[in-house]
Parts: C-alpha cells; structure tokens; sequence
C-alpha cells in the first residue's frame, strides 16, 4: 500500500497530532485516528482490497439496509441542486467520475449537455444518451470541462494518486467538483468515531477543507474553492432551513469543493 500513515500519532493530511478511536462496529478492529488539528479521520491501516472487495460484495448481496453504502444516495433532485449551487454552466464536456447508477449523469442530459460521459466499473448505462466507460484508460489523453465525483474521494485508498489522474483529465480552464463528509460538520464533532460516515466501513478517508485541500494540491490542483451555497437535499420545512444555515456556515454534514488546475 503506498499511503499509509508515517506514525500513528501523526495526521496524513497536516501532520498534527491525532487521537485514536473506535472502528465501525461491523469491522471493530479496523481502528481509526482523528487529527487534532484539522479533523480529519482516517484508518490506522488501510484495508487490503480483499478485505474492501468482501464488504463491498456482502453489502451487494446482503438484503440488509443498513448496507446501504455500497449503493449511494445521490438522487436526482440532490443532483439538480447541487449542480445549480456550483453555477454549472450547461457546457462543454461533462464527466461523472465514479457514476453508480448514473443519476447525476442523466441530470447532466437533461440539462442540454450532449457530450456526456460516465466512469464506474461496477455500473451500467441505464439507457442514456451518453458514453459508459469502465476502464479508465479509454480516457488516456482525453479533456472535460467539467469533472465531478459525489460522495465517491472518501472510498478511495490512494486519494492523492487518484485525484492525479482527475487532473490529468481536466481542461486547463474546466472545474473539477467534489462532494464527500465533512468530518468537521456538527453531527460529526458531537458523535466523534460514532459518527455515521466513520461507522461507515468502505469510508477509508473522512476529509475537512483543510485536509481536502491539501488532498487536492498534492495532486496537483492550485485554485480549490469550497463551495457555501446550499444544497437541498431530502429534507422539508424547518428541517429544510436549518440545514441550509449550517451550509451557508459551513458546519454541514457535507463538504462541496471546486477545484481547478
Ligand atoms: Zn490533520
């Protein structure tokens, strides 16, 4: 494994200090570190890939909702809004990196986008009018304008060397954008490792800004910007407005970054 913590004492992203805890309750020995400085959670050892192609499987084939996180939750009305609070422009080159079941892809059609184009191995186009790739190296020398990968950085063991290749992918004047957990947000800061996302086992790395950002200038990205505007997700009434003031603040359960080359 390239990435992998230097002490267990020191935070991947900031290098402060970090506080040990808990793993998720379906893999409690999978213990995990909290970075004092800048919040951001991650493994002590990173899983192998058996270990994350057997959970990944099992959440699959287990009838059992509270697996839900292998499937996402981005649906279309979340798709629409988040793509409204990023000023997406309706043009150019659209990729969705890491499409599951290609929700946020057909938004884009609906959108008037027609040069679409979607990477997830373990998905299928479900009838769009767009470009369904599963090995990425179709994409070699390949350019988009926009990039977005939603609630996909966190799963991924090597965010650096991931994010990398994104940038490679990009325009010189295109927008990569993020949305992953904020391990800052307030439900994240009063549950600690008993935080759902950090219960989640398949999330190997629970970003704050600080941590992301400096995620994403490691791989190359100079311009990041984290994105206030609200987002609506599945809530109503009061619920609604509450969470769209934690957003403006910043202390949401969600982080959404635009980051250039
Ligand atoms: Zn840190």
């Amino acid at each position: 494994m390239k990435y992998k913590i230097q002490e267990k004492s020191q935070c991947r992203w900031c290098e402060g200090i970090t506080k040990q805890g808990i793993g998720p309750i379906k893999r409690p020995n999978w213990n995990r570190w909290q970075c004092c400085n800048c919040g951001a959670i991650g493994y002590n050892d990173l899983p192998s890939e058996e270990e994350l192609n057997e959970l990944y499987l099992n959440a699959w084939v287990e009838n059992d909702t509270s697996d839900r996180f292998a499937t996402g939750s981005t649906d279309l009305g979340i798709s629409r809004s988040l793509l409204k609070s990023v000023q997406f422009n309706h043009d150019g080159r659209c990729l969705d990196y890491g499409g599951g079941t290609g929700q946020l892809a057909s938004v884009l059609v609906e959108f008037g986008c027609v040069d679409v184009y979607v990477f997830e191995p373990y998905g299928n186009n479900p009838g769009l009018s767009i470009s369904w790739v599963k090995d990425l190296r179709v994409l070699d020398g390949e350019k988009f304008d926009w990039i977005f990968m939603t609630e996909v950085i966190e799963h991924i063991t090597d965010p650096v060397a991931e994010l990398a290749k994104v940038y490679n992918l990009l325009s010189d004047h295109g927008a990569l954008v993020i949305t992953t957990p904020n391990s800052l947000g307030w439900r994240a800061r009063i549950e600690r490792f008993r935080w759902r996302e950090s219960q989640n086992p398949t999330h190997i790395n629970l970003f704050s800004e600080v941590a992301l950002k400096k995620c994403l200038s490691e791989a190359g990205f100079s311009n990041i910007k984290r994105c206030y505007q609200p987002v609506q997700y599945k809530a109503s009434g009061l619920k609604r407005f509450l969470l769209s003031i934690t957003q403006v603040l910043g202390v949401d359960g969600g982080l959404r970054i635009i980051a250039k080359r």
